[in-house]
C-alpha cells in the first residue's frame, strides 16, 4: 500500500496518508489545509535482506543518498 509520510510546509504538522501516483504533490494538511506539504521520505524496513530468493528488496548503491 502507498502510505507516504507527509510533512506541512506551513504548521509543521506530520501525517500519514494514503497517496497514489495520480494524486502526488496535491495532498492537503489535515491540521490546517495548507496544500504546501511535502512527502518525507522515510525509511522502508526491509527484513527480506539477505535471503537468496526474491531479490526484489536489494540494495541499488547509494545513489541519492551521501
Ligand atoms: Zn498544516
Amino acid at each position: 500500500m502507498p502510505i507516504f509520510e507527509f510533512e506541512c510546509c506551513r504548521c509543521g504538522k506530520e501525517f500519514e496518508r494514503l497517496v497514489f501516483a495520480s494524486e502526488q504533490g496535491a495532498v492537503p494538511c489535515p491540521e490546517c489545509g495548507s496544500k504546501e506539504t511535502k512527502k518525507v521520505v522515510s525509511v522502508f524496513s526491509c527484513s527480506g535482506v539477505g535471503k537468496d530468493v526474491g531479490g526484489s528488496c536489494a540494495p541499488s548503491g547509494s545513489k541519492g543518498f551521501s
